[in-house]
Order: structure tokens, then sequence, then C-alpha cells
């Protein structure tokens, strides 16, 4: 069985990076910039005033109490057509560009107006309550790097440095099918040995989340001709992911059908609790992800391939959010496989956040995964370890996030 670290460099190491587009700045709130983005101006363009005042020669003002004539005023967007000589002052308001001449801003609090006189009550430096040209950025600087995820500063810093359409990763399309007799669609009401497929919404917005455009294909029955009708469909995509069919069970045709289709499995079996009979392959440039069909085996196994996978084809760093808490339990040595343990918050009575993992771990409890906050991860052969030793945890949370 192959150890998962090694199963995710595989993974990795097949998936190529989706072309970009361009789109509109607005519609790039949470799409990944593919490449680095520069200022197309200076911001400010022009040294402008911090304050609302006067813009005066700041050696007028060497001693409080100078009195300067008021030659003009100069708001916010507008320049000032002149020049400020020895003894005048110009009106101006934040945001607006010093006058030529002008060094500094007497604040309207520290001045006197009388008519078009203005008397300081202060002394002031060269350079007071003035934003040189470039205080936030020069033009040329590069603000955004390519692969940086698009927040909400990030567009408006992209908005301030001058573009208005940005070049974003495509969103990577891919193809999710579920497969088994037993399944019935959301919805439906299901026979008496049949279960609502929970894999099919769960896997989509995964996808979502992860910055994906899923494309849910619906469930496969275990037939052959079935599998290859539904998969027909995935043509155009990045990637194709399916859930269940892949143990070894008489029911379980996904190798063999696909195999017979042209894929090329790279690996099948990997060392993982849960999540163990995991497949990866490729339909010629396609990568294909077999997940296992046990609803906590196929969202753990999206978590750590399938958002790794993902997270790649966009440009982004693909390790997963792992953190470390101490444990509320005490935790048995673990056997060969790597484990990834439901858990959740709990406060010590020093209040100290501890995690305790699921009393069961069964891999078709989805319940306990939906209300799980974290998942602990364990290496093979972890020994046995006491209650308030340090382990890893990944926050779900957070692993649900790009
Ligand atoms: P399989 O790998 O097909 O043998 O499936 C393993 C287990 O997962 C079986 O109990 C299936 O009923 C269950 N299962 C498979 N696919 C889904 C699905 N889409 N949603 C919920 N449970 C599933
Ligand atoms: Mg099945």
């Amino acid at each position: 069985m192959l150890p998962v670290a090694e199963a995710r460099a595989r993974i990795l190491e097949a998936v190529k990076p989706v072309p970009y587009e361009w789109v509109a700045l607005p519609a790039a709130h949470g799409r990944v910039l593919a490449r680095d983005l520069r200022a197309r101006r200076s911001q400010p363009p022009l040294p402008v005033s911090a304050m609302d005042g006067y813009a005066v020669r700041s050696e007028d003002l060497r001693e409080p109490g100078a009195a300067l004539r008021v030659i003009g005023e100069v708001p916010a967007g507008r320049v000032f057509e002149g020049r400020l000589g020895p003894g005048e002052a110009v009106r101006i308001f934040t945001g607006a560009p010093l006058p030529e001449g002008a060094d500094a801003i007497l604040v309207q609090e520290r001045a006197e107006r009388s008519d078009d006189i203005v008397r300081a009550l202060v002394a002031l430096p060269p350079g007071k309550f003035v934003r040189p040209a470039g205080l936030d950025f020069e033009a040329g600087w590069k603000g955004l790097a390519g692969g940086h995820l698009l927040d909400a500063r990030a567009l408006g810093l992209a908005a301030a440095m001058g573009h208005a359409w940005l070049p974003v990763r495509r969103r990577p399309r891919v193809a999710i099918l579920a497969t088994g007799d037993e399944l019935v669609w959301p919805g439906e009401t299901p026979g008496p040995a049949g279960i609502v497929s929970s894999n099919n919404p769960t896997l989509t917005a995964m996808v979502v989340g992860w910055g994906g455009a899923p494309l849910d294909l619906g469930i496969a029955r275990d037939r052959p001709e079935d599998l290859m009708r539904a998969l027909d469909q995935a043509r155009d995509t990045d990637f194709v992911i399916t859930s269940g069919g892949a143990s070894v069970g008489a029911y379980d045709l996904v190798q063999e059908t696909l195999t017979a289709r042209g894929l090329e499995v790279a690996f099948w079996k990997i060392a993982m609790r849960p999540g163990k009979p995991l497949m990866f392959g490729r339909f010629g440039e396609i990568p294909f992800l077999g997940l296992p069909g046990n609803p906590v085996s196929a969202a753990v196994c999206a978590i750590v391939f399938l958002r790794a996978a993902l997270l790649r084809s966009l440009g982004r760093p693909t390790d997963l959010p792992i953190g470390r808490a101490r444990l509320a339990v005490s935790l048995d040595a673990n056997d060969e496989r790597e484990d990834y343990m439901r858990g959740r918050w709990k406060r010590s009575p020093e209040g100290e956040l501890l995690v305790e993992p699921a009393s069961r771990q069964d891999s078709s409890m989805f319940a306990t995964f939906a209300h799980a906050d974290l998942l602990i991860r364990r290496p093979p052969h972890d020994p046995a370890r006491p209650a308030g030793e340090e382990v890893e945890i990944i926050e779900i949370a957070r692993a649900l996030a790009v």
C-alpha cells in the first residue's frame, strides 16, 4: 500500500495548471490571479494634502503667528493653477494636490481666518501633513503576484493600481460521478435497501469551495454500460472523480470498466484510514480520482487529495492547514495506515482547547464527520498517546476553503 505522502506527490505531478481568462474586476472575487500584476500608476499620483487646511511654504512659518494671504483654493481632484509665492497660502482639502511652491499643510484647526488673511497658530516643518507622490505605491510596483487569491482587499488594490480586468485561472472543471445500485438522488424515496447519495452534494460543494466548477454526472448503476455512458459526458473536463465501486466486491466495477475504456491506473490502494481503496490514474491527459464509496472516506480523501490537485491546477499552495493541539483522552497505538480521526474541540476545566476523537470512527458514519471540528492526523505506527500529548490536527472548516 502506497504511503499517503507519496500518493499525494504522484497526484500533484500529474496535474497541470488550468489556462487563464480575463474577467471584470468585481467578478474576480475569490478567483486566483494568473500572473503578476503591476501598478499602472503611482498612488497618490502627485504630492497631496493629508488634511483640510492651508497649503503653505514652511519657510514662512518658522515661528507661530505668521499671517499669510489666501490666494485661492484647491479641492480634491483639481490642480491649482499658479504658484505660491512668499507670504501666500492656498485653501486646500484632504487629497488635493499641493500647489507649486507649497511644501506643508497648516491644518484648519491651527489657523485663524479673517477675509483673505490666515494666521498660523503654530510653526511648521517642511512636509508637514503632505503625502508624497507614490507614498502608497509607485508605478511599476508588483502589487499582486500570480497565485494570489483575490479577496476583497486584493480587488481594491488591483483597482487602485489601475486595472479593470484581471487575468485569473479558469475554474478547473471537475466531473463527479457516484456509483451504486443502492443509491437514489436526494429527494427521491429509497427502496427498503436503498440509501440517498450524499457523496454528490458533498463533493460538488467541496469542488466549489476549492475554486473549481463541478459537473455533477449523477449516479451510475453497477453496470459497465451505465458507467461508460455517464463518463461519456465527462469530456472537456480537467478532472474526473468517481465514488464507490473501487473495492474488491463483485460489483466494484470502476477499475475494470475504466481500464477497458483507456484509463491508465497509476496506483490503487493507499496506506490510509479512512480511504484505503483510493484509485488514481489518467484518461489521456485528464487526471482521474476514484474515491471510496463510504461517505467519510470519500470526503476525507477529497480533502487530502482532490483539494491539493485543484489548488495545484490553480497555482495555489497545496499544503493542508495542519495545526497542533493536545489530546483530551488517550489514544491506542496506530497500525500501518495513516489515520484521519474525526474529533471535536473540548475545553478543559482550565480553559484550554483540547481535541477529543469521536468514540466510533466507522467510515460510513457521516453524521460524526458533518459535526466534527477537525481531523486528528496520526502517522503510521504512531505509538499509544496519553491524554495531554500533542497531535496534528486539520481544522475541517479551513480545509474546505481555498
Ligand atoms: P462501494 O465502494 O461501492 O462498495 O461503497 C461502499 C459503501 O459506501 C457502501 O455502503 C455504499 O452504499 C456507500 N456509498 C457508495 N456511494 C455512496 C454515495 N454516493 N453516497 C452515500 N453512500 C455511498
Ligand atoms: Mg458500490
